[in-house]
């Protein structure tokens, strides 16, 4: 099976996005590369009195829209081309979402599954050492991503403001609530899926209650097992994978018990009631909904013919191929784009910025109506450009972020 550069595949979406917009050359060259890429090394001291040398990057794809914004992953796996292709992917969510944001994404090379909380801590840090005069509120704004969480992100704004030695909340987001978070991020990404979902359903006469599954049951694949009840008014969640394992049960699990097992035993395997299968064929169930919730290309020409979702609401980055995804397009699968699926999580972060800036929080409900009514714009800005041109929501996505941000790359007079 053909093996996947994230970056390149990236750019070819820019490109092809780019051609039904009959883009010229230097916008496309200026929108196929990042504006500036950090690549370091951090020495960071172990449990044991060992010093380990991990390698870092930082890379701020555009700012023509505003500070690049975009997480931080810790993940063994990571390389400088896997954080380009998010680092762009980021400019292209918020650019759907239409905030007034840029992209960027971070990374540190190392297995946080196997490094104590100190350990995490004293990378966290270091990582900010070394990259502090090129963050900022006003520059570029890391948020938590794989295996990385608030906590991370506190550790990180608070060496930030040590060095600065200033009071600047606005450096990070998704911060725990008692040091600058807003209320409803954590699970704004999670919530953003479920409300794209709803809105997919609604535009092509989908009933959303059927059967659901989840591959990936971190974080943002738990909250959207559960909101997906909350917020579509029912549905049975049949499925569940980790890196562990799978669990199936027909007649449909507890996400909230599910959830719970999970924390405290680490994995969703033996939960009560469920049967074992191998975590592949969690993609290929007859389901309404399916969310892929763990890493790229986890949706691939080996797989894509079996999959049997009617709407596929990507909230990892990355899960389908371009390859599986004309697979999919010709199935009359709804792909909701991840660029669009999980926007929720950074417009979230947008409104933790405005709430930083201005020193002045606002309750659960005034959060979550923003995010739904920034959500539902997007799906169908989106959903309208696919619709009236014929092609693939991804492209349609493509389309409608690439269209904004050339225009602010043109207005600023860059190309
Ligand atoms: N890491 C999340 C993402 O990939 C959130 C980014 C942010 O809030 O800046 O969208």
């Amino acid at each position: 099976m053909q093996s996947y550069n994230s970056f390149e595949v990236a750019q070819a979406q820019v490109t092809a996005a780019a051609k039904l917009l009959n883009l010229d050359r230097a916008t496309l060259d200026l929108l196929l590369w990042p504006q500036r890429e950090f690549a370091f090394t951090l020495p960071v001291r172990m449990d044991g009195g060992e010093t380990r040398v991990l390698h870092a990057f930082r890379v701020q794809h555009n700012f023509a829209r505003g500070p690049a914004k975009g997480g931080i992953r810790f993940h063994p796996d990571e390389t400088l081309d896997t954080i380009r292709a998010l680092a762009g992917w980021m400019t292209w969510k918020t650019a759907v979402a239409n905030l007034p944001l840029g992209g960027s994404k971070g990374g540190v090379v190392c297995d946080p599954r196997k490094m104590s909380e100190r350990e995490l801590e004293r990378t966290a840090r270091a990582y900010v050492r070394a990259l502090w005069p090129h963050i900022g509120a006003d520059r570029d704004v890391p948020a938590p991503d794989v295996y990385t969480n608030p906590q991370t992100m506190a550790w990180m704004m608070d060496e930030y403001e040590t060095i600065t030695n200033r009071h600047q909340p606005g450096v990070m987001s998704n911060k725990p609530l008692a040091l600058g978070g807003s209320e409803g991020r954590r699970s704004a990404t999670a919530r953003g899926g479920v409300v794209v979902v709803r809105e997919a359903c609604r535009a092509c006469g989908i009933d959303p209650r059927g059967d659901y599954a989840v591959q990936g049951f971190g974080s943002n694949g738990q909250r959207a097992a559960i909101l997906h009840q909350e917020i579509l008014g029912g549905g049975r969640l049949v499925a569940a994978s980790d890196s562990s394992g799978a669990v199936y049960n027909r007649e449909g699990m507890n996400p909230i018990e599910l959830r719970n097992h999970k924390l405290r035993t680490g994995s969703v395997k033996g939960f009560g009631g469920s049967e074992p299968i191998d975590p592949a064929e969690v993609l290929e169930l007859d389901l309404a909904v399916l969310y892929p919730a763990a890493l790229e290309n986890a949706i691939n020409v080996g797989n894509a013919e079996r999959v049997r979702a009617r709407v596929l609401c990507e909230l990892a980055n990355g899960p389908t191929t371009p390859q599986a995804d004309q697979v999919l397009f010709a199935k009359g699968i709804h792909v909701i784009p991840d660029i669009l699926a999980n926007a929720g999580g950074v417009a979230a972060s947008h409104l933790e910025m405005v709430q930083n800036r201005n020193g002045d929080y606002w309750d659960e409900p005034a959060v979550l109506a923003r995010l739904d009514d920034t959500m539902t714009r997007a799906y169908h800005a989106v959903h309208g450009a696919s619709e009236e041109r014929g092609i693939h929501p991804r492209l349609g996505a493509m389309l409608v972020a690439v269209a904004r941000v050339a225009q602010a790359c043109k207005l600023r007079g860059w190309v």
